[in-house]
């Protein structure tokens, strides 16, 4: 199994780090919006893992954006919902 060693430099880097583009809003997405760091913490032993995030975004009503991300956090793709239910 690959073991990824991150490094100040490399944590700083993906936290500014622009992922990708909301194909949407435009929005872009950077490394920081979805919490990159607890997911380089967290054992992750399956790629490309998909990561669903939900945002508003000027004047676009809520939308999530799933991007599919892989062990170099580069995006491999994406899905967009307009159709959102979130329980609590
Ligand atoms: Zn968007």
């Amino acid at each position: 199994m690959k073991t990824t060693i991150i490094n100040y430099e490399n944590r700083s880097f993906l936290m500014k780090k622009l992922l990708t583009i909301c194909p949407v809003c435009k929005k872009p997405i950077y490394g920081r919006d979805i919490d990159i760091l607890s997911l380089i913490s967290s054992k992750i032993d399956h790629w490309p893992i998909n990561y669903v995030y939900c945002h508003t975004y000027d004047n676009y009503p809520l939308h999530s954006l799933t991007i599919y991300l892989d062990s170099n956090f580069s995006v491999r793709g994406y899905e967009i919902s307009d159709f959102i239910v979130v329980e609590k």
